[in-house]
C-alpha cells in the first residue's frame, strides 16, 4: 500500500542539511552563509526550510519581496533577513518586521532614509547593491560619492553589507567576464569603505559562484540558493548534492480505452489500440507545465515511466499505463531525484529553478 494518499511535495531535511554542509565545506570556516529562501524556498516551503536552517545556525536569509520576509517573521524566524528587491510601498512594514532592505538606486535610498527618519530609527541595517554587469538591479561604480554623501547626512541607517550578483557564474566560457565583475565589485567596495570609514560585509557569490569562484570571491558571506535544494547548473556538482524535493501523487482512476476513443480536452489524444490509462490528481495549476502534455513528460509508477497523454488539464493529467500492472490508489512519482527533474525541465524547455518554483501552494508540503 502506498503511503501517499494525495498529491504532496516531500521535503527531505537531512538532504538539505547535507547540501548546506557541502556548501560550507567549500568555504573558509569564517565565511558566513546566507540562505536564499525566496519564492517559498524555491518552491518548497520557506517556513520549513528557514526554521530548519536557523537551527543549523545559518547566518542570514534572503527573500525577494517584503511579504516573503514578513511570513518568516510571523512564524518566529529571528535570523537577519535581506529583502533583495523591496518596493517603496513596503518600507514601513520592512522596518516594523526588522527586515533589511537592499537599496539599489538613488530613488529607493532616498525613500528609505525618509521612512527611517520618520520612524526615528538609528543605524537601521541596510544593504547596498552594485551592478557589475548583470544590468538588473544596482548602483553604478560612479555612484559611490552620491551614496556616501547621502549616508553621511543621516544617522538613521547603517550599511550592513555591500553586494553584487554574477551574470554567468555557471558558465566557464564566461570566466573572463565573471572575473571582471569580481574585480569591479572589489574596486567599488574598497572605494566605498574608504569613503564611508567603516567596513560592511561584502558578498557576491550565488551557488555556481561558490562552486566555481570560492577561491577568488567568497569575501565575508556567500548567497546560496539552488544548491541548498540539490541543484547546481552542472551535472558534476549536482551529483555531489542530495535531492531535497519529491513530488508525488496517486492514481485516482483507471480507464480501459478502446481504439478510436480520445482522452482529455480537445480530444488531443486518440487511441489506436486497446489501452489502459490512469488519471492523476495534479495539473498545470499544481506545476505540471502544459508543455509536458502529449507524450513529452511522464510520471513513474511502480518504477516504470508512464507518458502523459493528451493535454495537461488544470487539476489532472492522464497517463498511459497499458504496460504497467498498477491499480487505483497506487503511488505516482513525478520527480524524486535531480535527474528526473532536470529531464522534465528540459522537456518543458526550461530549467530546474522554474519547475521547482512552479509547484503551487495547493500541493501539501510534508517533511520526509
Ligand atoms: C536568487 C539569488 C541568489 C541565489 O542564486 P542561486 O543560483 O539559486 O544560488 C543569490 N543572489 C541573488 C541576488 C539572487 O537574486
Amino acid at each position: 500500500m502506498s503511503q501517499v494518499q494525495e498529491t504532496i511535495l516531500e521535503i527531505d531535511l537531512k538532504a538539505l542539511q547535507y547540501n548546506f554542509e557541502y556548501i560550507r565545506s567549500k568555504l573558509d570556516s569564517d565565511t558566513k552563509v546566507l540562505a536564499v529562501v525566496k519564492a517559498f524556498g524555491y518552491g518548497g516551503s520557506a517556513v520549513i526550510v528557514a526554521n530548519f536552517l536557523e537551527q543549523l545556525q545559518v547566518n542570514y536569509f534572503a527573500v525577494a519581496y517584503a511579504h516573503e520576509g514578513i511570513s518568516l517573521r510571523n512564524v518566529g524566524v529571528k535570523t537577519p533577513i535581506l529583502v533583495l528587491h523591496p518596493q517603496i510601498v513596503n518600507f514601513e512594514s520592512i522596518i516594523d518586521h526588522h527586515l533589511e532592505p537592499n537599496l539599489y538606486n538613488a530613488r529607493v535610498l532616498n525613500a528609505f532614509i525618509a521612512v527611517a527618519e520618520a520612524k526615528k530609527q538609528e543605524n537601521y541595517p541596510i544593504h547596498i547593491k552594485f551592478n557589475t554587469g548583470l544590468n538588473r538591479l544596482g548602483f553604478w561604480e560612479d555612484d559611490v560619492n552620491h551614496i556616501v554623501g547621502k549616508l553621511k547626512e543621516t544617522s538613521s541607517i547603517h550599511v550592513r553589507s555591500l553586494f553584487s550578483h554574477l551574470a554567468a557564474s555557471e558558465d566557464i566560457n564566461e570566466r573572463e567576464f565573471t572575473e571582471a565583475q569580481i574585480t569591479s565589485f572589489l574596486k567599488t567596495a574598497s572605494e566605498f569603505v574608504e569613503k564611508i570609514g567603516y567596513r560592511p560585509m561584502l558578498h557576491q557569490l550565488n551557488t555556481s559562484g561558490i562552486l566555481n569562484y570560492a577561491d577568488k570571491a567568497q569575501f565575508d558571506m556567500v548567497r546560496a540558493g539552488i544548491g541548498l535544494y540539490g541543484f547546481a547548473n552542472d551535472q558534476q556538482f549536482t551529483a555531489q548534492l542530495k535531492n531535497v524535493f519529491a513530488l508525488k501523487s496517486i492514481i485516482s482512476q483507471i480507464h480501459m480505452i478502446e481504439p478510436n476513443e480520445s482522452v482529455g480536452y480537445n480530444r488531443a489524444f486518440k487511441a489506436d489500440n486497446y489501452m489502459k490509462t490512469a488519471t492523476i490528481p495534479i495539473g498545470h495549476a499544481d506545476g505540471i507545465h502544459r508543455a509536458l502534455g502529449n507524450g513529452k513528460g511522464y510520471v513513474t509508477i511502480l518504477g516504470l515511466k508512464a507518458p502523459i497523454i493528451g493535454n495537461v488539464c488544470m487539476d489532472m493529467i492522464m497517463v498511459n499505463v497499458t504496460e504497467i500492472n498498477c491499480k487505483e490508489g497506487d503511488e505516482v512519482i513525478i520527480f524524486d531525484d535531480q535527474q528526473t527533474l532536470n529531464d522534465l525541465a528540459e522537456k518543458a524547455h526550461t530549467i530546474s529553478y522554474e519547475l521547482l518554483t512552479a509547484v503551487s501552494q495547493r500541493v501539501k508540503r510534508i517533511v520526509k
